[in-house]
């Protein structure tokens, strides 16, 4: 069975980028029964934000897709923390050293910045030129013994390294064409990103890496790091790059891409991972509303493409309401939702609330039934739109008198349709009988006598329908809201 990994460096809060890259490894993962893995790299001490660590791990809880083996729920192949795994890595750099293929470089700092300078003095790529390979071992020996501060370099192999990618399919890179030597081991005795990952995908019993496509390039790398050590590699799945719709890159700045945010919001979980799914491949149709289930069935690897992921957050309304509707038509998440929405209620209007049967359940189950598919999220429903869900209008019937002269026989003839039964069915239903009503009337139009009602009923100029606004009231609030209007 397959073990996977998501490998976030804590450097920052989680974002959709990563949220995406999770998701793919835990939805191939669960697809096969194996294990997914968040193993967390700290090595570059200087970059760590704080609380990043348990951000990363509280949001993929949030989504719906927790690891199962972290440094919170522990595993058998812990710890996950990179920091915490430094006897490993320097055990794996000194078995390279050993068998020829790392050594020691003591180039200085000075040193490096002048090979920088002067390879973009001459416009090229600044790379390391590869020194310290030759030094003889007397000197290493004496150098290592003066304490010259040091780190250890990976002697790359001369070839091009050719691989199969599972999405991008055959690679070639050559790393020694294009770079020198690079630091395996850092001179604080930290690895860097390379040897970590190899030692740990490898101690980890990681069988496939699913990353994103900026990796790629470190991939052949990786592959000499494992034959050097005599380890077999994983197999490699690169994810295409996620970018905005426009092509442009994920920004950060504006902090409107990291998942907290969406959450503070009031996004549902099963949204957020059905909008970075949809952006991309690896699915055979592009339907909204696919649930985590049904991304775990329908997920297939084979059918990513390379070709980049746009997000289209412009989208993400459109997304909600399918998501918020199969909520609310599930009748066990649908009651989690109810008690939700009582909360927020009380939290926005509590204080202005007269009459408590708008907090009963039955109440917020009509009120969901019949904003389903309206609205994107429970937030919405506390909105100017409707606030004469849940709070009583004062209107005086002078108000009212403005708009008709005929409010009395209005609202006399909506009480006598309540008490006659039988029209609170539906909203075509109630419409025709409004239709009925308005024309009996005789100085004022249909658009009157709706004008009169919403007034009487929710004292606002817009929202849903005035059918629609009576069916959520249900009979007796409406009535009790006409009468009101009437004395
Ligand atoms: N720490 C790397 C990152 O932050 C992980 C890359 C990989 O998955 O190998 O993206």
């Amino acid at each position: 069975t397959p073990r996977v990994r998501f490998a976030p460096s804590p450097t920052g809060f989680l974002h959709l980028g990563g949220l995406r890259t999770a998701l793919y490894n835990y939805l191939f993962a669960k697809q096969h029964g194996g294990a997914f893995i968040l193993r967390l790299e700290d090595t570059d001490q200087s970059r760590l934000i704080p609380g990043a660590a348990d951000d990363i791990e509280d949001m993929l809880e949030w989504a719906g897709i927790p690891p199962d083996e972290s440094c919170r729920r522990g595993g058998d192949y812990g710890p996950y923390v990179q920091s915490e795994r430094l006897q490993l890595y320097s055990q794996a750099a000194s078995a390279l050293l050993q068998t020829g293929h790392a050594y020691y470089c003591f180039c200085s700092n000075q040193r490096l910045d002048l090979l920088k300078r002067e390879a973009q003095r001459s416009g090229q790529v600044p790379r390391y030129d590869n020194r310290c390979r030759e030094l003889p071992p007397e000197q290493v020996q004496q150098k290592l013994a003066q304490g010259v501060p040091c780190v250890i370099r990976f002697k790359l192999d001369s070839g091009a390294e050719v691989f199969q990618d599972l999405v991008f399919s055959w690679t070639r890179h050559n790393p020694a064409a294009a770079e020198g030597d690079p630091v395996i081991l850092k001179a604080d005795g930290f690895p860097t990103y390379h040897l970590a990952s190899v030692v740990d995908d490898h101690a980890m019993r990681v069988s496939h890496v699913l990353r994103g496509s900026e990796w790629l390039i470190s991939t052949a790398k990786h592959l000499q790091l494992f034959r050097a050590l005599r380890w077999t590699p994983p197999a490699y799945a690169h994810l295409p790059l996620l970018l905005n719709r426009d092509g442009t890159k994920l920004s950060k700045r504006q902090g409107d891409i990291f998942v907290q945010r969406f959450r503070e919001q009031g996004v549902l979980p099963e949204t957020l991972l059905d909008i970075v799914t949809h952006a991309g491949s690896g699915f055979s149709d592009n339907r909204i509303g696919r649930r985590l289930d049904e991304l775990v069935c329908e997920f297939n690897i084979s059918k990513i493409t390379t070709h980049s992921a746009l997000l289209d957050l412009d989208k993400l309304d459109e997304f909600s309401r399918v998501h918020l509707q199969h909520r609310i038509e599930d009748e066990e998440r649908c009651a989690v939702l109810r008690d939700e929405l009582r909360q927020q209620v009380l939290h926005t209007h509590g204080s202005r609330i007269s009459d408590r049967t708008v907090l009963e359940p039955h109440y917020m189950q009509r009120v969901l039934q019949l904003r389903k598919g309206h609205v994107c999220s429970l937030r919405e429903l506390l909105n100017d739109t409707h606030t004469y869900l849940w709070i009583r209008p004062r209107v005086t019937r002078q108000q009212l008198q403005e708009v008709s002269a005929e409010v009395d026989d209005i609202a006399a003839a909506v009480i006598q349709l309540v008490a006659s039964g039988g029209s609170f069915e539906s909203t075509e239903h109630l419409n025709t009988e409004l239709r009925f009503i308005a024309s009996r009337l005789k100085h004022t139009k249909y658009s009157g006598a709706m004008r009169v009602l919403r007034l009487a009923l929710s004292a606002q100029q817009h929202g849903p329908s005035v059918a629609e606004m009576m069916l959520s009231l249900g009979e007796q609030e409406v009535c009790v809201r006409l009468q009101k209007a009437l004395e």
